[in-house]
Protein backbone atom coordinates (compact mmCIF):
# COMPACT_ATOMS: atom_id res chain seq x y z
CA UNK A 1 0.00 0.00 0.00
CA UNK A 2 1.37 3.37 -1.14
CA UNK A 3 0.19 6.41 1.14
CA UNK A 4 1.49 9.92 -0.73
CA UNK A 5 1.53 12.28 2.05
CA UNK A 6 1.87 16.00 2.22
CA UNK A 7 3.00 18.98 4.63
CA UNK A 8 1.88 22.61 4.95
CA UNK A 9 1.51 23.09 8.61
CA UNK A 10 4.32 25.68 9.22
CA UNK A 11 7.24 26.58 7.19
CA UNK A 12 8.80 23.15 5.25
CA UNK A 13 6.61 22.38 1.98
CA UNK A 14 6.67 18.72 1.69
CA UNK A 15 5.29 15.79 0.03
CA UNK A 16 6.19 12.10 0.52
CA UNK A 17 5.33 8.68 -0.95
CA UNK A 18 5.43 5.81 2.08
CA UNK A 19 4.90 2.16 0.93
CA UNK A 20 3.32 0.00 3.59
CA UNK A 21 3.60 2.72 6.46
CA UNK A 22 7.62 2.37 6.88
CA UNK A 23 9.30 2.11 4.05
CA UNK A 24 10.00 5.74 2.46
CA UNK A 25 9.62 5.59 -1.45
CA UNK A 26 10.21 9.22 -2.39
CA UNK A 27 10.68 12.49 0.17
CA UNK A 28 10.90 15.59 -0.62
CA UNK A 29 10.97 18.95 1.81
CA UNK A 30 11.31 22.24 0.11
CA UNK A 31 12.15 25.04 3.48
CA UNK A 32 11.73 28.09 3.51
CA UNK A 33 13.97 29.21 6.58
CA UNK A 34 15.74 31.42 4.11
CA UNK A 35 13.10 33.84 3.49
CA UNK A 36 12.09 33.76 7.36
CA UNK A 37 15.73 34.02 8.76
CA UNK A 38 15.85 38.17 8.61
CA UNK A 39 12.56 38.45 10.36
CA UNK A 40 13.64 36.23 13.45
CA UNK A 41 10.79 33.64 13.11
CA UNK A 42 8.27 32.49 10.88
CA UNK A 43 5.88 35.22 8.88
CA UNK A 44 2.96 33.14 8.54
CA UNK A 45 1.64 35.16 5.14
CA UNK A 46 5.37 34.39 3.80
CA UNK A 47 5.03 31.19 4.62
CA UNK A 48 1.48 30.80 2.75
CA UNK A 49 3.01 32.13 -0.44
CA UNK A 50 5.35 29.86 -0.35
CA UNK A 51 3.64 26.81 0.11
CA UNK A 52 1.42 27.47 -2.84
CA UNK A 53 4.68 28.29 -5.00
CA UNK A 54 6.20 25.44 -3.88
CA UNK A 55 3.10 22.66 -3.18
CA UNK A 56 3.12 21.78 -7.56
CA UNK A 57 6.76 21.48 -7.88
CA UNK A 58 7.30 18.99 -4.54
CA UNK A 59 4.34 17.21 -5.89
CA UNK A 60 6.06 16.48 -9.30
CA UNK A 61 9.53 15.55 -8.15
CA UNK A 62 8.08 13.57 -5.15
CA UNK A 63 6.12 11.11 -8.14
CA UNK A 64 8.88 11.52 -10.61
CA UNK A 65 11.38 10.45 -8.14
CA UNK A 66 9.14 7.72 -6.79
CA UNK A 67 9.07 5.86 -10.16
CA UNK A 68 5.43 5.28 -9.60
CA UNK A 69 2.28 6.33 -11.32
CA UNK A 70 -1.11 7.97 -9.46
CA UNK A 71 -2.32 4.78 -10.46
CA UNK A 72 0.34 3.24 -7.47
CA UNK A 73 -1.07 5.66 -4.97
CA UNK A 74 -3.76 3.89 -2.63
CA UNK A 75 -4.51 6.74 -0.31
CA UNK A 76 -3.80 10.91 0.39
CA UNK A 77 -3.05 12.20 3.63
CA UNK A 78 -2.43 15.61 4.60
CA UNK A 79 -1.79 17.17 8.05
CA UNK A 80 -4.99 18.90 8.53
CA UNK A 81 -3.62 20.81 12.10
CA UNK A 82 -2.23 21.95 13.82
CA UNK A 83 -0.77 24.11 12.50
CA UNK A 84 -0.96 28.26 10.85
CA UNK A 85 -4.42 28.20 9.18
CA UNK A 86 -3.08 30.23 5.93
CA UNK A 87 -0.24 27.29 5.62
CA UNK A 88 -2.29 24.52 6.71
CA UNK A 89 -5.16 25.36 3.31
CA UNK A 90 -2.54 24.90 1.22
CA UNK A 91 -1.82 21.46 1.46
CA UNK A 92 -5.59 20.60 2.53
CA UNK A 93 -6.56 22.14 -0.76
CA UNK A 94 -3.98 20.17 -2.70
CA UNK A 95 -4.61 16.93 -1.16
CA UNK A 96 -9.01 17.37 -1.65
CA UNK A 97 -7.98 18.44 -5.19
CA UNK A 98 -5.92 15.56 -5.84
CA UNK A 99 -8.41 12.79 -4.17
CA UNK A 100 -10.73 14.68 -6.00
CA UNK A 101 -9.39 14.10 -9.51
CA UNK A 102 -7.49 11.15 -8.89
CA UNK A 103 -10.52 9.43 -7.15
CA UNK A 104 -8.42 8.27 -4.14
CA UNK A 105 -9.21 8.30 -0.25
CA UNK A 106 -8.52 11.27 1.69
CA UNK A 107 -6.96 11.21 5.05
CA UNK A 108 -6.10 14.01 7.48
CA UNK A 109 -3.50 13.61 9.67
CA UNK A 110 -2.44 15.35 13.03
CA UNK A 111 0.98 16.67 12.91
CA UNK A 112 1.76 15.39 16.23
CA UNK A 113 0.77 11.54 14.98
CA UNK A 114 2.88 12.26 12.01
CA UNK A 115 5.86 13.65 14.32
CA UNK A 116 5.37 10.33 16.34
CA UNK A 117 5.16 7.78 13.47
CA UNK A 118 8.43 9.28 12.35
CA UNK A 119 9.95 6.95 14.60
CA UNK A 120 8.25 3.92 12.77
CA UNK A 121 10.12 4.35 9.48
CA UNK A 122 13.20 3.34 11.38
CA UNK A 123 11.48 0.83 14.26
CA UNK A 124 8.56 -1.09 14.75
CA UNK A 125 6.80 0.07 17.65
CA UNK A 126 5.96 -1.59 20.34
CA UNK A 127 3.22 -1.19 22.90
CA UNK A 128 2.04 0.23 25.27
CA UNK A 129 4.85 3.34 24.00
CA UNK A 130 5.80 6.61 25.34
CA UNK A 131 6.79 9.70 23.65
CA UNK A 132 8.25 12.51 23.85
CA UNK A 133 7.45 15.17 21.37
CA UNK A 134 9.38 18.32 21.39
CA UNK A 135 9.31 20.48 18.22
CA UNK A 136 8.75 24.18 18.03
CA UNK A 137 5.15 23.91 19.10
CA UNK A 138 4.79 21.46 21.18
CA UNK A 139 6.24 19.55 24.39
CA UNK A 140 3.98 16.57 25.05
CA UNK A 141 4.57 13.42 26.68
CA UNK A 142 1.88 10.66 25.12
CA UNK A 143 0.96 7.38 25.91
CA UNK A 144 -0.45 5.13 23.42
CA UNK A 145 -1.74 1.74 24.06
CA UNK A 146 -2.12 0.89 20.51
CA UNK A 147 -1.94 2.02 16.63
CA UNK A 148 -3.51 5.12 16.25
CA UNK A 149 -4.43 5.58 19.82
CA UNK A 150 -2.99 8.76 22.01
CA UNK A 151 -3.42 10.03 25.46
CA UNK A 152 -1.88 12.88 26.77
CA UNK A 153 0.09 12.43 29.98
CA UNK A 154 2.20 16.18 30.12
CA UNK A 155 2.00 18.98 28.21
CA UNK A 156 3.83 22.42 28.55
CA UNK A 157 2.25 24.70 30.35
CA UNK A 158 3.90 28.17 28.75
CA UNK A 159 6.54 27.87 26.11
CA UNK A 160 7.48 24.72 24.24
CA UNK A 161 10.99 23.64 24.37
CA UNK A 162 11.44 24.63 21.04
CA UNK A 163 10.40 28.27 21.38
CA UNK A 164 12.06 28.37 24.66
CA UNK A 165 15.77 27.43 22.32
CA UNK A 166 14.80 29.66 19.76
CA UNK A 167 13.98 32.62 22.54
CA UNK A 168 17.49 32.03 24.25
CA UNK A 169 19.09 31.84 21.22
CA UNK A 170 17.62 35.33 19.99
CA UNK A 171 19.02 36.82 23.37
CA UNK A 172 22.10 35.54 22.12
CA UNK A 173 21.76 37.27 18.61
CA UNK A 174 21.89 33.77 17.24
CA UNK A 175 20.34 33.24 13.95
CA UNK A 176 17.13 31.76 13.50
CA UNK A 177 15.97 29.12 14.27
CA UNK A 178 18.83 29.23 17.15
CA UNK A 179 18.08 25.97 18.65
CA UNK A 180 21.11 24.06 16.52
CA UNK A 181 23.14 26.99 17.44
CA UNK A 182 22.48 26.77 21.03
CA UNK A 183 23.49 23.04 20.71
CA UNK A 184 26.93 23.61 18.68
CA UNK A 185 27.46 26.14 21.48
CA UNK A 186 26.30 23.92 24.48
CA UNK A 187 28.93 21.67 23.38
CA UNK A 188 31.99 23.72 24.13
CA UNK A 189 30.30 25.59 27.26
CA UNK A 190 30.25 24.72 30.71
CA UNK A 191 27.12 24.60 33.17
CA UNK A 192 27.96 27.35 35.27
CA UNK A 193 24.65 29.39 35.63
CA UNK A 194 22.52 27.14 37.95
CA UNK A 195 19.23 28.17 36.34
CA UNK A 196 16.09 26.38 37.82
CA UNK A 197 14.71 23.16 37.14
CA UNK A 198 10.76 23.61 36.45
CA UNK A 199 9.84 20.05 38.33
CA UNK A 200 6.41 21.53 39.20
CA UNK A 201 4.21 19.41 41.67
CA UNK A 202 5.03 16.49 42.82
CA UNK A 203 4.01 13.34 40.19
CA UNK A 204 3.33 16.08 37.00
CA UNK A 205 4.44 15.16 33.93
CA UNK A 206 3.56 18.76 32.52
CA UNK A 207 6.66 21.21 31.55
CA UNK A 208 7.06 25.02 32.02
CA UNK A 209 10.31 26.85 30.45
CA UNK A 210 9.06 30.36 30.91
CA UNK A 211 10.52 30.96 33.78
CA UNK A 212 13.62 29.70 32.14
CA UNK A 213 13.64 31.93 29.77
CA UNK A 214 13.41 34.35 32.46
CA UNK A 215 16.13 33.20 34.34
CA UNK A 216 18.10 33.41 31.53
CA UNK A 217 17.74 37.24 30.41
CA UNK A 218 17.88 38.05 34.19
CA UNK A 219 21.44 36.34 34.22
CA UNK A 220 22.63 38.42 30.88
CA UNK A 221 21.18 41.51 32.33
CA UNK A 222 22.58 41.47 36.24
CA UNK A 223 26.15 40.24 34.63
CA UNK A 224 25.87 43.46 32.08
CA UNK A 225 24.95 45.79 35.14
CA UNK A 226 28.17 44.55 36.75
CA UNK A 227 30.33 44.91 33.70
CA UNK A 228 30.81 41.37 33.45
CA UNK A 229 30.49 39.00 30.56
CA UNK A 230 29.05 35.67 30.83
CA UNK A 231 30.24 33.32 27.90
CA UNK A 232 27.83 32.85 25.19
CA UNK A 233 28.98 28.98 25.06
CA UNK A 234 28.49 29.27 28.97
CA UNK A 235 24.82 30.44 28.77
CA UNK A 236 23.90 27.91 26.30
CA UNK A 237 25.48 25.22 27.93
CA UNK A 238 23.38 26.22 31.47
CA UNK A 239 20.19 26.68 30.07
CA UNK A 240 20.12 23.36 27.58
CA UNK A 241 21.40 21.75 30.74
CA UNK A 242 18.29 22.78 32.21
CA UNK A 243 15.64 21.88 29.66
CA UNK A 244 17.56 18.74 29.32
CA UNK A 245 17.61 17.48 32.40
CA UNK A 246 14.05 18.23 33.26
CA UNK A 247 12.57 16.55 30.13
CA UNK A 248 14.68 13.26 30.97
CA UNK A 249 13.39 12.94 34.52
CA UNK A 250 9.71 13.08 33.43
CA UNK A 251 10.40 10.97 30.85
CA UNK A 252 11.94 8.35 32.98
CA UNK A 253 9.30 8.80 35.40
CA UNK A 254 6.74 8.07 33.06
CA UNK A 255 8.05 5.29 31.31
CA UNK A 256 8.46 3.39 34.70
CA UNK A 257 5.10 4.35 36.10
CA UNK A 258 3.21 3.12 32.76
CA UNK A 259 5.81 0.46 32.43
CA UNK A 260 5.96 0.96 28.51
CA UNK A 261 7.85 -1.37 25.93
CA UNK A 262 9.64 1.21 24.33
CA UNK A 263 10.11 5.28 24.11
CA UNK A 264 10.35 7.74 21.39
CA UNK A 265 11.29 10.81 20.56
CA UNK A 266 9.84 13.31 18.23
CA UNK A 267 9.82 16.56 17.04
CA UNK A 268 12.83 19.15 16.39
CA UNK A 269 14.34 19.53 19.69
CA UNK A 270 14.84 15.46 19.12
CA UNK A 271 17.94 16.78 16.92
CA UNK A 272 19.23 18.11 20.16
CA UNK A 273 22.63 16.45 21.24
CA UNK A 274 23.03 16.62 24.57
CA UNK A 275 18.97 15.62 24.72
CA UNK A 276 19.74 12.51 22.80
CA UNK A 277 22.81 11.86 24.99
CA UNK A 278 21.23 12.54 28.45
CA UNK A 279 18.08 10.02 26.99
CA UNK A 280 20.46 7.34 26.14
CA UNK A 281 22.74 7.48 29.05
CA UNK A 282 18.89 7.53 31.27
CA UNK A 283 17.64 4.54 29.62
CA UNK A 284 20.44 2.50 28.63
CA UNK A 285 20.72 0.88 32.42
CA UNK A 286 16.12 0.09 31.67
CA UNK A 287 15.36 -2.81 30.07
CA UNK A 288 13.08 -0.49 27.69
CA UNK A 289 14.64 0.91 23.82
CA UNK A 290 14.92 3.96 23.28
CA UNK A 291 14.41 5.38 19.80
CA UNK A 292 14.98 8.81 18.13
CA UNK A 293 14.75 9.21 14.62
CA UNK A 294 17.67 10.31 12.27
CA UNK A 295 17.88 14.40 12.33
CA UNK A 296 16.34 14.81 9.01
CA UNK A 297 13.22 12.57 10.36
CA UNK A 298 13.42 14.66 13.61
CA UNK A 299 11.83 18.08 11.86
CA UNK A 300 8.74 18.39 9.82
CA UNK A 301 8.98 16.29 6.51
CA UNK A 302 5.74 14.72 4.60
CA UNK A 303 6.84 11.10 4.98
CA UNK A 304 6.12 11.09 9.06
CA UNK A 305 2.66 12.62 7.67
CA UNK A 306 2.45 9.24 5.16
CA UNK A 307 3.22 6.99 7.49
CA UNK A 308 0.73 8.21 10.38
CA UNK A 309 -1.95 8.29 7.39
CA UNK A 310 -1.08 4.56 6.66
CA UNK A 311 -2.97 3.98 10.38
CA UNK A 312 -6.00 5.68 9.35
CA UNK A 313 -5.93 4.40 5.90
CA UNK A 314 -5.81 0.40 7.43
CA UNK A 315 -8.27 1.49 10.48
CA UNK A 316 -10.94 2.67 7.40
CA UNK A 317 -10.95 6.12 8.67
CA UNK A 318 -11.30 8.30 5.61
CA UNK A 319 -12.02 12.19 5.87
CA UNK A 320 -14.78 14.14 2.95
CA UNK A 321 -13.61 16.27 0.92
CA UNK A 322 -15.27 19.00 3.11
CA UNK A 323 -12.32 18.33 5.39
CA UNK A 324 -11.07 21.93 6.28
CA UNK A 325 -7.52 23.27 8.14
CA UNK A 326 -7.98 23.02 11.88
CA UNK A 327 -5.18 25.23 13.53
CA UNK A 328 -6.02 23.81 16.83
CA UNK A 329 -6.48 20.36 15.73
CA UNK A 330 -6.58 18.09 19.49
CA UNK A 331 -4.50 15.05 19.60
CA UNK A 332 -6.63 12.91 21.35
P1 LIG B 1 5.49 21.95 15.47
O1 LIG B 1 6.01 20.66 14.97
O2 LIG B 1 5.24 21.92 16.93
O3 LIG B 1 4.34 22.46 14.69
P2 LIG B 1 7.78 23.19 14.26
O4 LIG B 1 7.36 22.64 13.00
O5 LIG B 1 8.31 24.57 14.33
O6 LIG B 1 6.63 23.06 15.35
P3 LIG B 1 9.91 21.34 14.21
O7 LIG B 1 10.14 21.69 12.78
O8 LIG B 1 9.57 19.96 14.56
O9 LIG B 1 8.87 22.27 14.91
O10 LIG B 1 11.19 21.78 15.05
C1 LIG B 1 11.74 23.07 14.98
C2 LIG B 1 12.26 23.43 16.34
O11 LIG B 1 13.31 22.53 16.70
C3 LIG B 1 12.84 24.83 16.42
O12 LIG B 1 12.37 25.45 17.59
C4 LIG B 1 14.35 24.59 16.48
O13 LIG B 1 15.07 25.58 17.16
C5 LIG B 1 14.39 23.28 17.23
N1 LIG B 1 15.66 22.56 17.00
C6 LIG B 1 16.14 22.06 15.84
N2 LIG B 1 17.36 21.50 16.02
C7 LIG B 1 17.65 21.65 17.34
C8 LIG B 1 18.74 21.30 18.17
N3 LIG B 1 19.82 20.67 17.68
N4 LIG B 1 18.68 21.60 19.48
C9 LIG B 1 17.59 22.23 19.99
N5 LIG B 1 16.54 22.60 19.27
C10 LIG B 1 16.55 22.31 17.96
FE1 LIG C 1 6.63 19.94 13.35
MG1 LIG D 1 9.35 23.56 11.12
Amino acid sequence: IYILGIETSCDETATAIVKNGREIVSNVVSSQIKSHERFGGVVPEIASRHHVEQITIVLEETIQKSGLTWDDIDGIAVTEGPGLVGALLVGVSAAKALAFAKNKPLIGVHHIAGHIYANRLEEEFSFPLLALIVSGGHTELVLMKEHGQYELIGETRDDAAGEAFDKVARMLNLPYPGGPHIDKLAKVGEDTLEFPRAWLEEGSYDFSFSGLKSAVINKIHNAKQRGENLKKEDIAASFQNSVVEVLTEKTYRAALEFEVKQVIVAGGVAANQGLRTALMEKFAPTQIPLSIPPLSLCTDNAAMIAAAGMINYLKGKRSSLDLNANPSLPLS
